[in-house]
């Protein structure tokens, strides 16, 4: 049997609820617990924290995995600020700015806020008139080759958690 906190190959487990979840785990693992004796119908998904946590940070995996293996190019999260930058860096207003490259003077203000993001025609405009890059590649961290589900068990978030106190 497999204890599903830490992921050990065990003998046997006993069911143990932590944190309002019941798991099989096994003997070293149980004390994080309080131990269950009856029988109780298993659940088939996670409590959704700990699914969330677990999914967001299979989402700050994964990227790792796809700039590894080329490269992609990503919009600036600074993107904005650069726009407003560059901009004021030539003395011209947002409708100046919108004159030029024939957008409304309110897609520039969203531009500059945040509230939209521009699209790969508007970026190669803003670049082109501005001067600058809005996109950018990120570089690989050196990628430990391991998949996002074996590296995610709730082992992982227990350690999480306790670094986080
Ligand atoms: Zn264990």
């Amino acid at each position: 049997m497999i204890c599903e906190l830490c992921g050990a190959e065990v003998p046997r487990t006993k069911n143990v609820a932590i944190e309002s979840t019941v798991l099989s785990v096994c003997a070293s693992c149980a004390k994080f617990g309080d131990e269950v004796m009856t029988p109780v119908v298993r659940r088939t998904s996670m409590p959704p924290v700990i699914a969330q946590r677990l999914e967001a940070r299979s989402r700050r995996l994964t990227p790792r995995d796809v700039y590894a293996q080329g490269g992609e190019e990503e919009l600036a999260d600074d993107f904005s600020a650069r726009i407003r930058r560059a901009r004021e860096e030539r003395g011209w207003k947002q409708a100046d700015l919108g004159a030029k490259i024939n957008e409304k003077v309110s897609v520039i203000a969203k531009l500059e806020s945040s509230t939209i993001t521009p699209g790969d025609a508007l970026v190669r405009k803003l670049e082109r008139e501005l001067g600058i890059r809005l996109k950018e590649r990120v570089q690989p961290i050196a990628a430990k080759k391991q998949s996002a589900s074996a590296a995610l068990t709730l082992g992982d978030l227990v350690k999480m958690q306790g670094e986080s106190r």
